[in-house]
């Protein structure tokens, strides 16, 4: 019987919620281009309940534990004395979300004799160090496009949100104020303008296509070439390389994974060659960027906004300087874990679970690693090694708190 080590971010301040904004989620079956939704035997959790934090369990327990097996939750894990720390020693599988990354850096995969499986409830498996996974034979696998149009849902709104000036405006107006002139001074229209995104797969595919209404011009660069006629429907421009595409974009937004070949791949040099007061959106991963070049960027104006979820590490610490450099559109790591996507996602673990216990194949589009090598979506988009590096910097957040 095994041992399932689940770490999730807290509940609400307020208390697990006993009530919700709606009443259901719309029907889904397949995502765009065909692939189904996660096909769990059986869920045990209502759709549109919170399931990602730690009272939610990701609607585990009663499958976990009629089967015999353990499960441990816990939101507590950073740090040697953490909860994580200490049960990660004898834990078969370990459940972790990109939200709340728990961190398995070689020298906590080196302590974790029993780990087979890392689990992540989300897409984005880069919180492991995926060369020690393949060294010592552990399945990576992640739920692959359970929210990807959440997160493609949440750069268009970013976008637009920082090109016309949304937030510092709807703050005048929570304040009391009536200062047209304030808040249009840094708002300009989205016609017209130059919108890149780096990687096409299957977030920066749906962002382009939900940009095109907006009559904008559309780049993108990918290692992989898109299909002509989806260059043709949209009336993309192809970049070759990421360096081409910076100078001639008034927006940029990345959607590629985190791996050693991206990481920190915005930084000083290739800052410059953006348009002066261009707009940059990452919902992808914080080490994409060089945090400080970033925060120069837009204290020099070289940069007119910076919108995005994700940091490096997460949690951020409190004097992280994304989160008060001006006119920036930061959230929490939010975009791919609204109550739909939970859905999926908890429903998608439910069934690489059900199929590491039961002997069958996971799906190759959940694989990140398997049986020593990169696998699947994995061998598609990341490359080895590791980009844990610094993660101990999140017991920052709890200390400084
Ligand atoms: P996909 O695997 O569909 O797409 C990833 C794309 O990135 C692929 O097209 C891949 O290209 C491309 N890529 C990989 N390396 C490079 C590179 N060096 N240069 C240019 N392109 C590259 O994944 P998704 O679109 O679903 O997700 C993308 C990322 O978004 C995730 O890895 C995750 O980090 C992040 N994410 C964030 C979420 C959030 O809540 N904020 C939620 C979900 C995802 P190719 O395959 O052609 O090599």
């Amino acid at each position: 019987m095994a041992k399932v080590l689940c770490v999730l971010y807290d509940d609400p301040i307020t208390g697990y919620p006993t009530s919700y904004a709606r009443d259901g989620l719309p029907k889904m079956e397949r995502y765009p281009g065909g692939q189904t939704l996660p096909t769990p035997n059986a869920i045990d959790f209502t759709p549109g309940e919170l399931l990602g934090s730690v009272s939610g369990e990701l609607g585990l327990r009663k499958y976990l534990e009629s089967n015999g097996h353990t499960l441990v939750v816990t939101s507590d894990k950073d740090g040697p004395n953490s909860v994580f720390e200490k049960e990660l020693v004898d834990a078969d599988i370990v459940i972790s979300q990109p939200f709340w990354p728990a961190y398995l850096t070689p020298e906590r995969i080196a302590k974790a004799k029993n780990l087979k499986l890392a689990l992540t409830a989300g897409i984005g498996s880069d919180h492991v160090d995926l060369q020690s996974a393949i060294d010592n034979n552990i399945t990576v696998a992640e739920v692959t496009y359970c929210n990807s149009i959440s997160v493609a849902e949440h750069v268009v709104m970013m976008i637009l949100s920082l090109v016309r000036n949304y937030l510092p405006s709807h703050d005048w107006a929570k304040n009391g104020g009536w200062n047209i002139a304030d808040c249009v001074s840094h708002a300009y229209d989205l016609e017209k303008m130059e919108v890149g995104t780096v990687a096409a797969g299957r977030i920066g595919l749906a962002v382009l296509r939900r940009l095109a209404p907006f009559d904008v011009n559309l780049h993108y660069t990918d290692r992989h070439r898109l299909p002509e006629s989806v260059e043709k429907e949209l009336n993309l421009t192809w970049h070759a390389t990421r360096e081409e595409m910076y100078p001639v974009c008034d927006v940029v937004t990345l959607n590629c994974p985190l791996h050693p070949e991206t990481e920190h791949m915005i930084n000083d040099e290739t800052l410059k060659l953006f348009k002066r007061g261009a707009y940059l959106v990452n919902t992808a991963r914080g080490k994409l960027c060089d945090r400080d070049a970033v925060a120069r960027a837009m204290e020099s104006g070289q940069l007119a906004g910076y919108a995005g979820d994700v940091w490096f590490p997460q949690p951020a610490p409190k004097d992280h300087p994304w989160r008060t450099m001006p006119f920036n559109g930061m959230t929490p790591h939010i975009s791919g874990t609204t109550l739909t996507a939970q859905a999926r996602y908890a429903a998608g673990t439910r069934e690489i679970l059900e199929c590491f216990f039961e002997g069958r194949p996971i799906r190759d589009e959940y694989l990140i690693v398997e049986g020593g090598a990169l696998a699947g979506t994995g061998a598609h988009s990341y490359s080895k090694g590791n980009a844990t590096g610094g993660s101990e910097e999140a017991q920052r957040f709890k200390k400084a708190s």
